[in-house]
C-alpha cells in the first residue's frame, strides 16, 4: 500500500459528524466537524469536504450510529434502518457517498469503527477478541471475535442488554424509549443527568451517581466476558472521562465474576484488561479511516 495514498473518514454521530482524511498508518491530514441536521445537508457537507481534497481519496470508511443495515444479501444494505433521529431513516448512508465520490465506501456500525480503530492502532492492537463499549449520551458496543468484527443477524446491540435493577437501591425507571430499565436507559450520560438532575460532567467525583454508575456498567461487562471472553474491554465515551469510574468498575467485575473465569487477565491484571481508548477520542474518525484501508 503506497504511503502516499489518502483515504477518508466519517464519523457519522446522532449529533455531529467529523470527516477526515489520512494516511494509511493513521496520520490525519485534513479534518472537519460539523453538527448533524438534515440528511441531504449534512451529506452533503461531507461530500463537498473530500471532492476539496488535493490528492483524490482512494475509498471512504464510515462508521454511523443506526441501527444500519450491514447484511450484503439485503436490498437495504448499507442503509440507517430504523435511527430513532427524525429524517434518518432508511437513508443510504454508504451509497450517496460511493455515488457522490465514485469511490468504494465501507460502512459499519460507529462503536465497530471505533473497535477497528482501536485494533487497527491503539489499545487492542495485536488482539483478535476484544471489544470496546462507549457509554456517554447513549451506551454501545463493538467487537472482534476472532478477528472478524462481529455482526452476526444485524450487529450487537450491547446497550440494550437487561441488568438485574434494584428498584429498591435505586427507583429511577430507566430513560431508553424501548425498554426503560436496560443498560443503556439506567446508565448513559441522558440517565445520568434526569437521575440527579445534573450532569454527570457537573457532579463531584465522590457523588453516588459514581458508585452505582460503576455498578451498573460492571454488571453489563461481566455479563460481557461471560459471553463473548474478550481479551480486553474498552471504554471510551464522555461518561468514561470520569477517571474515577475505571477501579470501580474493574473492582466490580472482578467482584461479580467471583474467581470464576481465572485468567491472569482478570485476578491480577485488570488494570489492563478494562481500559480506556489507546486514540482516546480519536478512535470514531480513525476507525473509519482504518475501515476505508
Ligand atoms: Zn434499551
Amino acid at each position: 500500500m503506497s504511503a502516499d495514498k489518502r483515504f477518508g473518514g466519517i464519523e457519522a454521530g446522532g449529533t455531529k459528524f467529523v470527516c477526515a482524511v489520512g494516511t494509511a498508518s493513521g496520520q490525519i491530514l485534513d479534518e472537519v466537524q460539523f453538527p448533524t441536521t438534515d440528511p441531504a445537508t449534512t451529506l452533503g457537507r461531507a461530500i463537498d469536504f473530500f471532492r476539496r481534497q488535493l490528492v483524490p481519496i482512494v475509498s471512504v470508511g464510515i462508521g454511523s450510529f443506526g441501527p444500519v443495515d450491514l447484511n450484503p444479501s439485503s436490498p437495504t444494505y448499507g442503509q440507517i434502518t430504523t435511527a430513532p433521529k427524525p429524517g434518518w431513516q432508511d437513508v443510504d448512508i454508504a451509497g450517496q457517498v460511493r455515488a457522490e465520490l465514485g469511490v468504494p465506501a465501507r460502512l459499519d456500525t460507529d462503536v465497530n469503527a471505533a473497535a477497528f480503530g482501536e485494533f487497527r492502532w491503539g489499545a487492542a492492537h495485536g488482539l483478535d477478541t476484544f471489544l470496546y463499549l462507549t457509554v456517554g449520551t447513549g451506551i454501545g458496543g463493538g467487537a472482534m471475535v476472532e478477528g472478524r468484527m462481529l455482526h452476526g443477524l444485524v450487529h450487537p446491540e450491547m446497550g440494550h442488554m437487561r441488568v438485574p435493577h434494584d428498584w429498591a437501591q435505586d427507583p429511577f425507571p430507566g430513560v431508553c424509549p424501548h425498554h426503560g430499565d436496560c443498560l443503556e436507559g439506567l446508565a448513559t450520560g441522558p440517565a445520568i443527568e434526569r437521575r440527579w438532575g445534573r450532569r454527570g460532567s457537573d457532579l463531584p467525583a465522590d457523588h453516588p451517581a459514581w458508585p452505582l454508575e460503576a455498578h451498573y456498567l460492571a454488571l453489563g461487562l461481566a455479563n460481557l466476558v461471560a459471553v463473548l471472553s474478550p481479551q480486553r474491554i474498552i471504554l471510551g465515551g464522555g461518561v468514561m472521562h470520569q477517571g474515577q469510574l475505571f477501579p470501580a468498575i474493574r473492582r466490580e467485575v472482578q467482584a461479580l465474576l467471583a474467581g470464576y473465569v481465572r485468567t491472569p487477565a482478570i485476578l491480577e491484571r485488570i488494570d489492563e484488561y478494562i481500559v480506556p481508548p489507546g486514540l482516546g477520542d480519536r478512535a470514531g474518525v480513525l476507525g473509519a479511516i482504518a475501515l476505508a484501508l
